[in-house]
């Protein structure tokens, strides 16, 4: 059975909005912010939400203007590489495309959906949602399409396809002579415009003018302990007592609501075997093969990073080094590190390891950047006489360690690391 829980009834007194920390679920009063100040969690140090003003106005106009310019970053051309007496030009899909014609059908396919179909989904969705919303009158679908557009977030890799675009420039600049097309600009512009949309729009205003947060007396609800916050839009959700076989669904965003995020630790635990089994043959296996004028051998991934030293990019060596060789075995030591604390029902440090998860959660997604870097080497390359650019067998290993330590540490439940040390229900959340 199905059905849609309620939210706390208001009690006689004047009572606060209540919110709870999505990291460690300790529960707070919400009080009205002054523009530009944070609230944050007292246990856990999480940031609880931030004061802004017309947030989901700007945000709108933001997105707004960055719309258009989607388009043209799609559409027109985004480089061209002059070489063996010939243009070869290329759009911003035509990394996914060369990957699919290479005969490399998944990594094409990651690459496509990450760079391209969740972000225009996600930017279309989320106008979908916002322009409505600003004008008063929201749509009856909106919260359970915000709540998508909040999901998918870290899937939308805009940011680091354009530091792969930088690579694959640096690499090309020795062999040819590459334009920068009109699209490029585009694509900077849309950047800049999605990471001003990010920065403005608070997204628990987008949740509170949706539906406000239930009201109550923190302390006297945690006591209780019959409540839940909802993983997607963390509206507080009072729990019937006793209810077994019956599926809960969040009032506002229609989510399912569970207390911790189900099957936690199994799931991340086998995603991080996957994603350790992986990283071997993604280091061992070349990424791509590189023939010049005949001569040529099967690159690595540290093949490359001792390439772009070699050749005096420093800077670009380190990143791509960190991105592709320290950041995924970071992920799999930190994430082990959390499940086997957790396992063992670990009191030590929660707020130290709590930031861990954080900081896990938020470099993952920079490890795609090599993968970037081989489809645009590849479109813009590709099977010539003079030179050639393949993707190797290693490059679809790597994605997948990529794609699989990101979902390991989607999949796991940072709250079941306060759940040892107890609960502490703090009334007034910190501002640092
Ligand atoms: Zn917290
Ligand atoms: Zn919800």
């Amino acid at each position: 059975m199905s059905v849609n829980a309620t939210i706390p009834p208001r009690s006689r007194e004047r009572v606060a909005p209540l919110v709870a920390c999505s990291e460690c679920d300790a529960l707070y009063a919400m009080a009205a912010l002054p523009e530009g100040a944070v609230a944050c969690c007292r246990r856990c140090g999480a940031v609880l939400y931030r004061g802004r003003r017309g947030t989901v106005e700007r945000a709108r106009a933001l997105l707004a203007a960055a719309l258009p310019l989607w388009a043209v970053a799609n559409f027109l051309p985004f480089m061209t590489l002059d070489y063996e007496g010939r243009e070869q030009g290329s759009t911003l899909l035509s990394g996914a495309l060369a990957l699919w014609q290479a005969g490399h059908g998944l990594l094409a396919a990651a690459v496509f959906l990450v760079m391209f179909l969740i972000p225009t989904v996600r930017l279309l969705a989320a106008l979908w949602v916002l322009d409505p919303l600003a004008r008063g009158r929201p749509r009856p679908a909106s919260a359970r399409v915000f709540r998508e557009v909040e999901r998918l977030h870290p899937w939308a890799m805009t940011e680091v396809y354009l530091l792969g675009v930088l690579v694959a420039w640096v690499k090309l600049r020795d062999l040819a002579e590459v334009h920068l097309g009109p699209a490029l600009f585009a694509f900077v512009g849309v950047i800049v415009l999605l990471a001003a949309a990010e920065a403005v729009l608070e997204p628990l205003e987008v949740w509170q003018r949706l539906q406000p947060q239930a009201r109550g007396d923190p302390g006297r609800l945690a006591a209780s302990r019959n409540w839940s916050a909802c993983d997607a839009c963390r509206q507080l959700v009072r729990l019937p007592s006793t209810t077994p076989g019956v599926v809960l669904h969040c009032p506002r965003c229609e989510a399912v609501l569970h207390r911790r995020r189900p099957y936690a630790m199994a799931r991340a635990w086998a995603l991080l075997v996957a994603a350790t089994a992986l990283y071997v043959p993604a280091n061992l296996l070349p990424v791509m093969r590189v023939t010049w004028f005949g001569r040529g051998e099967p690159d690595t991934i540290l093949a490359g990073v001792r390439q772009l030293i070699e050749t005096g990019m420093w800077p670009l060596a380190a990143l791509v080094f960190f991105a592709s060789m320290v950041v995924p075995v970071l992920k799999i030591l930190g994430l082990a590190l959390l499940l086997l604390s957790v396992h063992l029902r670990s009191r030590l440090r929660p707020r130290e390891r709590t930031r861990l998860y954080r900081v896990v959660e938020a470099v993952g997604r920079w490890s795609m950047i090599d993968v970037f870097m081989i489809a645009i080497l590849t479109a813009l390359v590709g099977v010539g006489q003079v030179a050639s650019i393949e993707p190797g067998r290693g490059a679809t290993a790597f994605a997948l360690v990529v794609i699989l330590t990101m979902l390991a540490s989607h999949s796991f439940d940072p709250r079941l690391i306060w759940d040892a040390v107890g609960t502490d229900h703090g009334r007034s959340p910190e501002r640092p």
